[in-house]
């Protein structure tokens, strides 16, 4: 029999397993805060459990943890990890701190289907979805050891922010997402609030709808362009669900968010995607329509893209037309200089599939590479 991971469990599927065992709800309650709160993994450790308990738990289950290939730390307090996941893949998280509050950056596959042009992880194509363990054990790690590396008062914790925009398409892997997403939110868990949980996706809408249903938490949707052609051509998923038939989603989505605006993400591209005339012709797309606010992303170059990062006066002349008609609109600023960058490209270029084993363990004590790194502002 193969044993459970229990970083795959929601604490209903935690109860419904100890019921398994022939326990009652509460040891579920107190094994799920041994895990999440504590960060115990060691079943002989959770020491107010019954020995009969932690015996049944070292036969049926474990706690399944990823290999860490590297960790990089930035000057400004930005951590990025990279973590092996099999065949030669690896997958990226990032904290980012800053005055106010701490936010993780979470990958929710290994590759991404969804194709973007000027996404890195995109252009590796799909490898795999994670488990909801993967994506679980993700802030697992993190919460755990920067509490240790930031030395952090008993109670305070280091990741209040959670945001999905690490490799992948989310709503592409919702079965394994919602589970991770409540195990985040359970006061049980990370008890994170619903509002400081963010889903960035572009645009499934189905799974927009069964979001709003199942685990209605802050939606980012990444929009990148004005019209259909553009938008076609940028994020290739707009053929299946165009502009109306997402912008409807976002406002169906906005019943039941915790926030009542939905952040539209737009990655500027020189030349392709940020005259004031498309500034123009998305304030009056998105007018009257979605309350929102935009969040633009200046573009972070690589080599196979060939596009180009948009100078920052037409960043800025942009953001004025969006302003100027009434959007809260924000640039996203520059953190993590000197660690590797987000967005896919160090595991992207690990990804290759070419000794791609070999190279991950070179590069386990291997150098930083010095990459900007994307944040919100
Ligand atoms: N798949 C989801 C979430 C992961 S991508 C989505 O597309 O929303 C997270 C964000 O990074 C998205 O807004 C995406 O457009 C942006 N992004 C991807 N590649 C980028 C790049 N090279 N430069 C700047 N932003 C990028
Ligand atoms: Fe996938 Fe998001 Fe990258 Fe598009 S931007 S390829 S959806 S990870």
């Amino acid at each position: 029999m193969t044993a459970i991971n229990l970083l795959d469990l929601d604490l209903e599927e935690m109860a419904a397993f100890c019921a398994g065992l022939g326990e009652k709800r509460y040891r579920a309650v107190q094994v799920y805060r041994w895990l999440h709160q504590k960060g115990q993994a060691d079943f002989a450790q959770m020491s107010d459990l019954a020995k009969s308990l932690r015996d049944k738990l070292a036969g049926a289950a474990e706690v399944r943890t990823l290999a860490l290939l590297s960790e990089h730390r930035s000057a400004d307090g930005t951590v990025k990890w990279l973590f092996d996941v099999g065949s030669g893949n690896a997958i990226e998280t990032v904290f980012i701190p800053d005055d106010e509050r701490g936010t993780l950056c979470v990958s929710s596959q290994a590759g991404c289907a969804v194709g973007c042009r000027f996404c890195s992880t995109g252009h590796q194509g799909f490898s795999r979805n994670l488990t909801t363990g993967e994506i679980v054990y993700q802030l697992w790690f993190a919460e755990h050891r920067l509490r240790k590396t930031l030395n952090l008062a008993a109670g305070e914790r280091a990741v209040d922010n959670v945001v999905m925009m690490g490799m992948g398409e989310p709503l592409q892997n919702y079965a394994a997402l919602v589970p991770a997403l409540r195990t985040m939110l359970d006061d049980h868990g990370y008890g994170l609030s619903r509002r400081r949980v963010t889903v960035s996706t572009s645009g499934v809408v189905p799974m927009i709808d069964r979001l709003r249903l199942d685990c209605p938490v802050a939606l980012a949707v990444s929009l990148h362009a004005p019209d259909d052609r553009l938008r076609d051509d940028l994020v290739p998923l707009n053929r299946k669900y165009p502009i109306a038939e997402l912008l409807a989603a976002c406002g169906r989505y906005l019943d039941a968010a915790p926030r009542d605006f939905i952040t539209f993400e737009y990655c500027m591209l020189d030349g392709v995607n940020d005259s004031p005339a498309h500034a123009r012709a998305l304030a009056s797309l998105v007018r009257h329509r979605v309350p929102c606010k935009f969040n633009l992303i200046p573009f972070n170059p690589f080599p196979q893209s060939g596009l180009v990062r948009s100078p920052r006066e037409r960043v800025l002349a942009f953001a004025k037309v969006l302003q100027d008609a009434g959007i809260v609109t924000t640039i996203r600023k520059t953190r993590g200089d000197d660690i590797d960058a987000a967005c896919g490209q160090l595991a992207g270029e690990v990804q290759d599939r070419t000794n791609a084993r070999e190279r991950l363990l070179a590069r386990r004590d291997g150098p930083s590479r010095v990459i900007p790194l994307q944040v919100q502002a």
